[in-house]
This record gives C-alpha cells, sequence and structure tokens, in this order.
C-alpha cells in the first residue's frame, strides 16, 4: 500500500482499483504514511503557513430542494434571511480589519432577478477593497451572469459537483435539477477565468467507493484550482436527516488522495470536518490541507444558516476567534498565511474580459 502512495505523490496519479484500495485499507500504518506523505507535499509547497477565507452567509433563501441541505426550500422550519447590501460590506470590513484578504460570498440560490444585486455587492466590494480575492459560492446561473459577477471584480467561485454519478445525483437532489448542468456551470465557470472550486460530500446517503472512485477521476481530469471536502452530516428536517454522517477517516484520507494529485491546490479543512469531530480542523492540515475558512457572518444569523445539524459556528470557527485559531495552529506548529493565497497557476487580477 505504501507503494501506492509513493506512486501517487511521485506521478500524481492511480489506476481506479488503486484509489478503490486507498480508500477501503483499514486506517493503519500504511494510511498513516498516506496522511503523512500528503501533509509533507502541502508543506513542500506553502510551508507551515495555512490560508484564511472569511465566510459570509449571505443568504438562507433557496430555490433548489436538496434533499441534504438544511435550508432547502421544501423547509418551513427555517427563518429565511438575507443580509443587507450594508451588512455584508460591514462583515467585509470587520473582516478587512481583522486582517482576511479573502472574502467568500455564500449562500442559497436566490430568485434569479437577484443576479444585479450580486453584481452591485461584488462591485462594491471590488471597489472597497481592491488588493482582496472575491470568491462567490451562490450555486447554478447562467453563463452570462456568471461572466458579470466576474466583471464586477469576483476572481473564484466554489460550486461542488456533490458526486459524479447521475444514478446518485438523481437520489440527493430533485427532478428539477441535474449532474450534467452543475458539469455545464462548473466549464462555464472555468472557460470564463474564474479559480474554480468543485468538491463532494463525503459520505452522502448511498454513496460508495465506486463513486468516490468516479468522483476522483472526475477531479483528475477537471483540474480544479480548490478542492472542497466535507463529511455529509445530517439535518434533522431533511429527507436524509436520519442517514448517518461520513466519517472524518474517509474525508481525511480523500484530503491526502488530492494533495497528493494536486500538490498545489488550494484545499480547505472544512467547517463540516470539524463538525463531526473536534480535532476536525487539524486533522485536515495534518492529511494535506491548506486553506481555514472561519465565519465573518452576523453572529445572529450563523445558526440561520443550517445546512446541517451542529454546525460549528463558534470560537475558532468564527472570525473573532483568529486568535484561537491561531493559538490552536501553533500547536501543532503552523501559522496563518495573510496573504490573499491565490491558486498558482493564475495570476492575481483576471477581471478584464
Ligand atoms: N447553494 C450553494 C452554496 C451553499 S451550500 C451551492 O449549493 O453550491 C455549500 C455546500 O454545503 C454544498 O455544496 C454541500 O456540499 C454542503 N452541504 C449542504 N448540506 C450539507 C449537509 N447536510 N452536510 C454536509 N455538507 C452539506
Amino acid at each position: 500500500m505504501k507503494r501506492l502512495v509513493d506512486i501517487l505523490r511521485d506521478t500524481h496519479h492511480l489506476q481506479a482499483h488503486d484509489y478503490a484500495a486507498l480508500l477501503t485499507a483499514p486506517d493503519g500504518d500504511d494510511i498513516a504514511y498516506l496522511r503523512q506523505q500528503a501533509q509533507q507535499v502541502a508543506v513542500d509547497n506553502f510551508g507551515h503557513g495555512i490560508f484564511v477565507r472569511g465566510l459570509v452567509e449571505v443568504t438562507n433563501v433557496c430555490r433548489n430542494d436538496c434533499l441534504y441541505c438544511g435550508i432547502r426550500k421544501s423547509n418551513t422550519h427555517v427563518a429565511r434571511y438575507t443580509l443587507t447590501h450594508d451588512e455584508v460590506m460591514q462583515c467585509c470590513q470587520q473582516g478587512y480589519s481583522l486582517g482576511f484578504r479573502t472574502f467568500v460570498l455564500q449562500g442559497g440560490e436566490l430568485p434569479r432577478d437577484k443576479a444585479q444585486w450580486i453584481e452591485q455587492l461584488v462591485a462594491d466590494i471590488r471597489a472597497s477593497w481592491p488588493e482582496c480575492a472575491i470568491t462567490l459560492s451562490l450555486g447554478e446561473w447562467s453563463y452570462e451572469t456568471y461572466k458579470r459577477w466576474l466583471q464586477a471584480g469576483a476572481n473564484r467561485y466554489l460550486l461542488r459537483h456533490e458526486t459524479h454519478n447521475t444514478a446518485h445525483y438523481a437520489t440527493l437532489h430533485p427532478a428539477t435539477m441535474s449532474l450534467t448542468t452543475r458539469l455545464e456551470c462548473l466549464e462555464a465557470l472555468k472557460q470564463l477565468g474564474y479559480q474554480v472550486g468543485t468538491g463532494i460530500m463525503v459520505g452522502s446517503p448511498g454513496q460508495t467507493v465506486g463513486h468516490l472512485v468516479e468522483d476522483i477521476q472526475f477531479i483528475e481530469q477537471f483540474q480544479p484550482h480548490m478542492i472542497g471536502l466535507g463529511p455529509f452530516v445530517p439535518h434533522h428536517d431533511t429527507p436524509l436527516g436520519h442517514h448517518p454522517a461520513g466519517s472524518a477517516d474517509l474525508t481525511t484520507r480523500l484530503y491526502a488522495i488530492f494533495r497528493l494529485m494536486f500538490p498545489k491546490v488550494l484545499l480547505p479543512s472544512t467547517t463540516a470536518l470539524n463538525t463531526i469531530h473536534p480535532e476536525g480542523r487539524l486533522m485536515g492540515i495534518k492529511a494535506g490541507a491548506n486553506v481555514v475558512m472561519p465565519n465573518l457572518s452576523p453572529a445572529p444569523v450563523r445558526n440561520q444558516y443550517s445546512l446541517y445539524d451542529g454546525k460549528a459556528v463558534t470560537d475558532a470557527e468564527a472570525a473573532e476567534g483568529i486568535h484561537q485559531l491561531e493559538q490552536q495552529l501553533a500547536t501543532i506548529g503552523y501559522h496563518i498565511d495573510w496573504g490573499r493565497g491565490d491558486a498558482p497557476n493564475n495570476p492575481p487580477f483576471m477581471n478584464n474580459l
């Protein structure tokens, strides 16, 4: 098994059955070696610095109805909110003062007529903090809309494909959504020149090792700049709320595989991982992750942005807990890297379409 790790590290590629072997081997010495090699590759490329992104959860209003997600439109138990333009700007201001140089605007999928509101927001953030990166994570929109947001000043876009298996995709999403549309969105974003992130929920209901291998092969071919991976965590008010959460073991194996596959990719240690395991954030870093995304949303709305039960929203998970995060990183010899942390093969400003 260690030989497979060495091959993946040296050639950045394995055969499908070898990925499956790494995903299913008992969590012993070989898997420890996988994680340790991945951590070493991250250190070789980024040192002991961890990039931070300030996450602003702009809205929990959503026109979609994903079966796993707590803010799906059918969930009538959610108190819906959308931050005002000024509130989002204040979040960024607070983040900027704390030292953040990347803002991530994430949210449910607003009605289509809100595209212009987002465009204005992006333009104002760009004008106020010209040196900062703006990342959007707002779901599926048209090529034209993505283009307008890019021209307004956005740099990056996160859109997980969730699963690359069509049948599995259909069990996680309503009939109105399709894997084809999701992949078309990802292609559009890439073609437009965004730094693009994709990824999956690990341990989502019905997911098999075969599905994970399909995901790995898709990501290998898509060559994203960022890879977002967190465990599935049930939300009690969703149709999939009775399924068990994904595991930290499998999530961190995947971090390690992707780090060895893409030495320079931006790979967050996610809030969902830290939600299912108290040491999750550091476990992610020890498996090759190099980004964390503290929460900059106003405290009262953090619990309303409830994608899953038990979401970690305080302490080192929160932007105002940044010193706690620094202390936590220091326990394993790491520190915050306050740079923008662009994907290496992208110039920092590419909004000159
Ligand atoms: N609406 C946007 C962004 C918000 S959701 C979009 O869909 O892209 C951001 C990510 O949260 C999703 O891509 C999904 O992978 C994750 N997520 C949603 N529900 C989850 C759950 N129950 N457990 C773990 N992750 C979840």
